[in-house]
């Protein structure tokens, strides 16, 4: 079965115990037991909840791991996540790694004793040469962010199994209909359900994907402990946005093809980043691994002012944070995105303030470009 109909037949989406076409909101907080030593599937929801079941169980069909996790956030999902590590230990982590994702380990993890390192995930040397003793695990995203940054995930993950680390990759902007990334050897892939695979703005969710069943255990054992669950609501409404995973991939994608070939033809733009663009370095790479270019574009204008201008004028595009959505959104990074981000570390990944982030809806290309051409000839 190709990815596209598995999304919607990858046989947890009928409800087993009437076969409702749409998974019930089981909104119980705990479940009746038979007796004080006999307890049925469920017995409190933080444990386990039958809405939030279908849904890891869809996730982990879709990845092709062996279980699925819910979290309240995409950040909830990477935070479990972190706490496989114990003090002492040290992750590599790509240096243009989503910012709340440096926020938690520059700020929180750090504290807690684990290190870790930023390189360039590009240059396959520099993440061997940041190998230490102690590290435990290569942390990336691939293609990254805002810079749309390709990463060799076969040629990670070989490195990681060498050296013997644990490999866990950010999906968010790609969703499994794009790149299932255990294919080539990750062991944990987590994504923001926030963005493409809840797809409608209105929900924040984070999943996680284990590829075996070691590290579904542990994983398991962190989200119950934990406990940074996703509620039942939430857990339907992720479900039926993952319904037309693939009808909205396929409109922002060739959406952003289009935009993305566009502006490389503007006199105000500098710089066009999207990985369907001929010349994207690590094309090749990325089409090796993926199925598509996914839904966002970066640009480059001549100047911070004529970009400052170019914003306040564009109309259709929400200007906002996030990504993903049905809606086009706008962002400006270096004052949005990537405000937490050390201004160092920032001018290292290219966020400057000449650079847009174009998240690219499901409106008509057509009127999207109209808008940006107007925004940009006031500019
Ligand atoms: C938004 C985002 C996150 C964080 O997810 P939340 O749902 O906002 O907590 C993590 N990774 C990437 C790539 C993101 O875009």
């Amino acid at each position: 079965m190709k990815i596209g109909t598995k999304i919607l037949h990858t046989g947890n989406e009928i409800d087993p115990a009437t076969g409702a076409v749409s998974i019930p909101i089981y909104n119980a907080a705990t479940f009746r037991q038979t007796s004080v030593d006999a307890s049925g599937p469920y017995d409190y929801s933080r444990s386990g909840n039958p809405t939030r079941d279908a849904l890891e169980a869809i996730i982990a069909s879709l990845e092709g791991g062996v279980k699925g996790f819910a979290f309240s956030s995409g950040m909830a999902a990477i935070s479990s996540v972190f706490l496989l590590f114990s003090p002492g230990d040290h992750l590599v982590a790509c240096e243009d790694v989503y910012v709340g994702a440096y926020r938690v380990l520059t700020k929180l993890f750090s504290r807690l004793g684990i290190e870790a390192t930023f390189v360039d995930f590009t240059d396959i040397a520099k993440i061997r040469e940041a190998v230490r003793p102690n590290t435990r695990a290569l942390y990336l995203e691939s293609p990254s962010n805002p810079l749309l940054k390709i990463t060799d995930l076969r040629a990670v993950s070989a490195l990681a199994k060498e050296k013997g680390l644990l490999c866990i990759i950010d999906n968010t902007f790609m969703t499994p209909y794009l790149q299932r990334p255990i294919e080539y050897g990750m062991d944990i892939v987590i994504h923001s359900a926030t963005k493409y695979l809840g797809g409608h703005s209105d929900l924040i969710a984070g999943l996680a994907v284990a590829a075996d069943a070691k590290l579904a255990a542990q994983i398991k054992f962190i989200q119950n402990s934990f406990g940074a669950v996703l509620g039942p609501q939430d857990s339907w409404l992720l479900m039926r946005g993952i319904k037309t995973l693939k009808a909205r991939m396929d409109m922002h994608q060739k959406g952003a093809a289009r935009l993305a070939e566009w502006l490389q033809g503007r006199p105000e733009v500098k710089e066009v980043f999207f990985p369907g663009l001929a010349g994207h370095p690590g094309r090749e790479i990325h089409e090796s691994q993926a199925d598509g270019p996914g839904g966002i574009v970066s640009f480059r204008l001549q100047t911070e002012e004529m970009t400052k201008i170019f914003l306040s004028r564009v109309r259709l595009p929400v200007l906002g944070v996030s990504l993903g959505g049905v809606e086009s959104i706008i962002t400006y990074p270096v004052t949005m995105s990537h405000a937490a981000m050390h201004p160092d570390h920032r001018k290292r990944v290219g966020v400057t303030g000449d650079l847009v982030r174009f998240s690219v809806g499901i409106e008509d290309p057509d009127d999207l470009i109209e808008d940006l051409d107007s925004a940009l000839r006031q500019a």
